[in-house]
């Protein structure tokens, strides 16, 4: 009985509890600026194009059905997310050096990479950016890790501290683990330029340390899947005769599958010398991953598995898909500028031009946490108390609405 009686009561997900709110809300007019999930431009969620026709493709086959997939997942989805992610040229590819299992979406992903990294007796701390998305530090501690932060944002001048970010990457313990955002950084909608991740990744080389790249975003920030990998593909260049990297793949925002858990984590091997069996080593960590998925799901979800893998292997979805993304990295884009020149022609006191300057889902607006308040409590519009708004939630008819909002509790 006292198992039970004992039991501590946590607070409510910040991010959920904002939906809960919201839904209570009987005020006509609500702006849902909260959970990182695309809209239309009519507040809906979409179902991308691409994504219905490979729903009707699935369902008109003839080996339809609703069996269970094995325990590495559906291998047309992993095949086909590991080219995406590394690109048709990829050298890692071509030597064989990958491993790719089915996850539960992306945060299954960073959860295995947690779980395998912990099982194989890695106890380093883990550094995340400062700030990042919450549920990193929660899902690497859940396994027992310890986290650390490294310096990304500097709220002064709203840009990249670099500076601080690769002293940190040197004056960590060698072979720490680093997860980087690949792109479309959350929640700052910052990511370091081309020259800013070279001496990013160079830093990382120089100290051994292991890099977990969470790839949640991909084609979604820039509507073009290649320059969106950037930094996947120049880290796997820079590592490849260093350390192993672990990527966590999620196809919840690019192919818009949030509740299908479609995912990917792979492991990209490093060339090794003549005294290591690779395949060896490969499949010892192939059965580790395995075992994983075993006891704890079994086996990956089918359903959204086959939507993105016939997406990627049907060349006609694939170029459907690749102009899906366009439309929402576009749309987000429209409504950036809009907000941005709402602000201006409103002499909104402040700089806004950080809002058009950011890439993917969120704006990191600068806006006080009391702001974020006001702005719930007065107007309806609802965001995340670190001033995060994911600018999906926008659309022509509340945009206007919400830069009102927004210059009457800054000024
Ligand atoms: N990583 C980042 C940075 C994210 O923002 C998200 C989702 O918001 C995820 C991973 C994982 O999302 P999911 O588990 O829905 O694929």
């Amino acid at each position: 009985k006292d198992l039970l009686n004992n039991v501590e009561l946590l607070p409510p997900d910040a991010l959920f509890n904002i939906k809960s709110r919201l839904a209570k809300d009987s005020r006509p007019v609500k702006v849902d600026l909260g959970i990182g999930a695309y809209r239309d431009d009519t507040g809906k969620p979409w179902v991308l194009p691409s994504v219905r026709k490979a729903e009707k493709l699935i369902q008109q086959s003839t080996d339809y059905n609703h069996e269970y997939l094995s325990i590495g997942g559906l291998g047309a989805l992993t095949q086909g997310a590991s080219r995406v992610l590394l690109g048709d040229q990829s050298t890692a590819l071509k030597e064989n050096r990958v491993v790719s299992v089915q996850s539960l979406s992306g945060t299954g992903a960073l959860h295995m990479a947690a779980t395998f990294l912990a099982k194989v007796g890695h106890d380093k701390l883990i550094y995340l950016s400062d700030p990042t998305w919450a549920n990193h530090k929660a899902i690497f501690e859940m396994v027992g890790f310890k986290t650390a932060t490294y310096p990304y944002w500097d709220p002064a001048t709203k840009s990249l501290d670099l500076q601080g970010y690769v002293s940190a990457i040197k004056s960590a313990p060698q072979g720490s683990i680093f997860v980087l955002h690949a792109c479309a950084h959350n929640p700052t909608g910052l990511d370091p330029d081309h020259d800013q991740w070279t001496s990013i990744l160079d830093a990382i080389v120089e100290k051994d340390h292991i890099v977990i790249f969470d790839s949640a975003y991909q084609g979604f920030a820039s509507g073009d899947l290649d320059r969106d990998a950037f930094a996947v593909r120049l880290g796997l260049e820079k590592l490849s005769d260093a350390s192993p990297v672990i990527i966590c793949q999620s196809f919840a925002k690019n192919v818009g599958m949030y509740g299908e858990r479609a995912g990917c984590f792979h492991v990209v091997f490093p060339r090794q010398d003549q005294s290591v069996d690779t395949e060896k080593v490969k499949a010892a960590v192939t059965s580790q991953l395995a075992k994983i998925t075993r006891s704890e799901l079994s086996n990956p979800p089918a359903y959204g598995a086959k939507i993105v893998a016939t997406v990627l292997n049907t060349p006609e979805l694939t170029n459907q898909w690749h102009s899906d993304m366009v439309t929402m990295s576009s749309r987000i884009i429209k409504m950036r500028h809009e907000l941005r020149d709402h602000l201006v022609k409103l002499n909104t006191p402040g700089n806004w031009d950080h809002i058009v300057g950011q890439t993917g889902m969120f704006s990191y607006t600068g806006l006080s946490a009391e702001m974020v308040q006001r702005l719930e409590k007065e107007h309806a519009v609802y965001m995340v108390s670190s001033g995060r708004a994911s600018i999906a939630g926008l659309n022509s008819s509340n945009v206007e609405y919400v830069a009102k909002a927004i210059n009457e509790v800054v000024n």
